[in-house]
């Protein structure tokens, strides 16, 4: 089989990520779907993109003329911008009123919840600067108490220069009593929104619901959504909860090429004196992934494995820099072969949440430590070619 890469970059390196920007295509457009035509989507990019590389997430979403993007990055929206991109960012927070003329600098759309940021807007701008205003509704994390939002707002409206061009809060959860409460927390938002309209504060943006919500079906009387881990393919909820089916997982695999085969002798006295027993009298495979790049030590116990030629290999051993599995009797490997660490191979995959299991931790855990360590490989099917983004970090 030819290699897929050509690329110098991955001789020396052989360990990579790749991503169906078109799945993400089609995540947007479900979400659009069930959400209806006139709302809006204001697409959760925080942290890279969810560990999938802002640049090139937030470049579909702008040829798909999404509403806006939002992230409480600094620095990845900055990328997003030295990129070319123009559409709104909306930013969650993440900052002290001393960063607010930097936000403006980069037409970056502060979330207000104090009126010290508040203040700074003003302060930092001349012109019209649209804000949104964030509520918080149970999470206890940041926003204005549902309570004090009305009066909040309307202080924040009588500033020079300022906007309030939205209205927003998010209720994320997990399972059953959380959709309980997230159910309760929509109702205070709805009332809120329903009463800043009856005394006269029409603000143009208001949004509450986000994946977890609309994977239980439900919906509020807002115009806006701000989704993120439904347009990565990622399920928010416990399964079992949801009521759709999942969306296709933008990160599509993790791939690395076989640089060593090591055999044992089957020796009994190498076996009894030995020290790492578990490799003896074997055939190793070694690949150049090892916990610099992301792979987590799984758990005393789990079933942790790569697949090679469409066999479930089990790991025998995570260091700095490399995994050793058991080659077992598998015949005809060769030193380049691809070893599959996520994603399909044959008639059997290795999931995100397998992976999540295998190290003890969850989705979000597994796609921050692979964050910004190895190359990501990027396939829109609209492209002839594949192309490798070296994008170490946005
Ligand atoms: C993360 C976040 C979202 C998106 O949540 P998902 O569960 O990933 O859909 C929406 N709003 C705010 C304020 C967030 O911080």
């Amino acid at each position: 089989m030819a290699p897929v890469f050509q690329d110098n970059e991955l001789s020396m390196h052989p360990a990579w990520m790749e991503f169906d920007l078109d799945a993400l295509a089609a995540n947007y457009a479900e979400l659009q779907q069930r959400a209806g035509p006139n709302v809006r989507i204001i697409a959760s990019l925080k942290a890279n993109a969810y560990g999938h590389g802002i640049v090139a997430v937030a470049k579909v979403l702008s040829d798909l003329d999404a509403f806006a993007i939002s992230t409480g990055s600094f620095r990845d929206a900055v990328a997003v911008r030295d990129a070319g991109i123009t559409m709104p960012i909306l930013m969650f927070g993440g900052n002290l009123p001393a960063g607010i003329a930097e936000y403006l600098r980069y037409d970056l759309i502060p979330t207000v919840y104090n009126m010290e940021t508040a203040r700074a807007v003003s302060e930092a701008t001349s012109g019209p600067t649209p804000v949104y205003i964030k509520v918080d509704a149970g999470m206890g994390r940041l926003g204005i108490a549902p309570q004090q939002a009305e009066a909040f707002i309307r202080a924040v409206v009588e500033l020079p220069h300022i906007i309030v061009e939205g209205v927003y809060t998010h209720l994320s959860f997990k399972d059953a009593a959380g959709q309980e409460w997230s159910r309760q927390g929509i109702g205070r938002f709805n009332a809120l929104i329903a009463s800043l309209r009856q005394n006269g504060l029409d603000i143009p943006v208001t949004q509450a619901v986000a994946s977890s919500n609309l994977m239980v079906g439900q919906m509020d009387d807002c115009n806006a959504i701000c989704p993120g881990h439904l347009l990565y393919g990622l399920a928010s909820v416990a399964p079992g909860l949801a009521d759709i089916a999942p969306f296709e997982p933008v990160l599509h695999a993790i791939k690395a090429r076989l640089i060593h085969i090591g055999t044992f002798p089957n020796d009994p006295a190498l076996k009894t004196g030995g020290y790492h027993v578990k490799r003896q009298g074997t055939r190793t495979g070694v690949v150049p992934l090892g916990l610099f790049d992301g792979y987590r030590k799984p758990r005393a116990g789990a079933p942790a494995a790569v697949l090679l030629k469409g066999r479930r290999l089990p790991v025998l051993g995570v260091s700095l820099e490399h995994l050793t599995f058991d080659l077992c009797d598998l015949e005809d490997v060769a030193i380049g072969d691809e070893v599959v660490i996520l994603g399909n191979d044959g008639d059997d995959r290795i999931t995100l949440a397998e992976l999540a299991d295998w190290q003890g931790c969850g989705v979000l855990d597994v796609l921050m430590n692979f964050d910004g360590r190895l190359p990501r490989r990027y396939t829109p099917r609209s492209r002839p070619q594949p192309y490798l983004s070296n994008e170490f970090s946005p």
